[in-house]
């Protein structure tokens, strides 16, 4: 082998990942470390959802299926989504993919090429720059204002808008500031694009984790649903990271586009595991409700405890799981702090510039562990920074 295509050196990583392979080298040479960097919910999937999984197995849900999706899970989804969103979308506008990330994927490939500009949102999920990358396409970072709560200056977002864009992402709920974009400020930028022959990448992964009501989808505003990819999946508010289930919900042209670089590539998602999600939208909700009340209890003890760090000042997360303080009153960098808390006070958790220039300045701590461990981690911060 001599050499790599150079498209792979347009991708880019992930660096939660880097970081939980540091802190489990520092934990295999006897260091105690409170993991606060991945996200993913640390609560057991559902019992009835693993049992539904089970069943399939045992019924025989093994072999290849259809390359959109399981139609019972399809048409789960839609009636799913016409119920949180209020908007009508038949099955037939549902993909589903093994997680939520090759909706990501597939719709960038599908519609972006050299010279498109993308509106990023940032500080924000690395892999959406990573993708636009590797398609060629060009990000424009649109800062995130933590006066705003998070939510773009929207005259820097209007500026940035031009003939080249060709797809806006929207993160609400967002990773990795708990941020909800206010229902005015969606407004305004659906009015802003409305005319445009743009694409919004509505990536709704967290919505269900609101502490304060639920997030306003542009896909429900007129005539956004046309132009609107909602992202959604099981991962997060199902705790189902590890099984790979997700889907989009997109403009009729992109689900033919989508269909084949399925089948181009992972040919379906499991079918035992999409029974499973079944299971899992028609189940009962309690546990995933529980675990959003967890997350409130812990995201108001956590953040108060980080507010009473000298330098530390963390506002309120409206939603997703993830506290995002600004660090800059202790004098050091992101990077310099979150390699310093990991490696001298034994807490993991990333730098703000791991999501982009804009969040120097930050730490990103995920709430996904036990309020003792996010107590004594807040603890272990305090000594370190004193
Ligand atoms: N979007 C955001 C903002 C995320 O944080 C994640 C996961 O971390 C995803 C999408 C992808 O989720 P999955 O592929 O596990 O469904």
């Amino acid at each position: 082998m001599t050499r790599l295509a150079d498209r792979i050196s347009r991708l880019g990583v992930e660096s939660a990942f880097d970081v939980l392979v540091r802190a489990k080298t520092l934990e295999a040479q006897g260091r105690n470390i409170i993991h606060l960097e991945i996200g993913e919910p640390d609560f057991a999937t559902p019992e009835h959802i693993v049992e539904a999984g089970k069943r399939a197995l045992d019924e025989g849900w093994t072999h290849y299926g259809p390359t959109q999706g399981d139609p019972e899970l399809r048409a789960a989804i839609a009636a799913h989504v016409a119920a949180t969103r209020g908007v009508e979308v038949g099955p037939d506008r549902v993909c589903v993919t093994p997680g939520a990330k090759p909706i990501l994927f597939f719709c960038m490939l599908a519609l972006l090429e050299e010279g498109d500009e993308v509106i990023c949102p940032n500080p924000s999920f690395p892999i959406y720059e990573s993708m636009i990358r590797f398609c060629r396409a060009t990000p424009v970072s649109v800062p995130l204002v933590e006066q705003r709560g998070f939510s773009f200056d929207l005259n820097i977002f209007r500026g940035a808008l031009n003939d080249r864009t060709r797809m806006v992402i929207l993160n609400s709920p967002h990773n990795p500031t708990g941020g909800v974009i206010p229902p005015d400020d969606v407004r305004a930028i659906a009015e802003m694009i409305a005319d445009r022959d743009i694409v919004v990448l509505s990536d709704e992964i967290y919505s269900r984790i609101c502490f304060d009501g639920r997030p306003l989808s542009i896909a429900t505003l007129p005539g956004m649903l046309e132009k609107t990819i909602i992202l959604d999946g099981f991962s997060k508010i199902y705790a189902m990271t590890g099984w790979r289930l997700g889907y989009g919900v997109l403009p009729p042209l992109l689900v033919d586009a989508v269909n084949k670089l399925m089948v181009n590539s992972n040919s379906c998602t499991a079918s035992f595991t999409q029974r499973a999600g079944i299971a899992a939208l028609r189940g009962p909700q309690d546990a995933p409700q529980r675990m959003v009340e967890e997350f409130r209890r812990r995201r108001d003890a956590f953040v108060a405890g980080l507010n009473t760090i000298p330098g530390f000042c963390c506002a309120l997360p409206p939603g997703a799981f993830y506290a995002f303080p600004n660090i800059t009153a202790t004098g050091r960098t992101s990077r310099d702090l979150a390699d310093a808390l990991l490696n001298e006070a034994g807490v993991a958790c990333l730098s703000g510039t791991a999501f982009g220039e804009y969040g120097e300045g930050y730490l990103r701590f995920s709430i996904a562990n036990s309020m003792e461990n996010l107590l004594e981690a807040v603890e272990r911060i305090r000594r370190f920074v004193s």
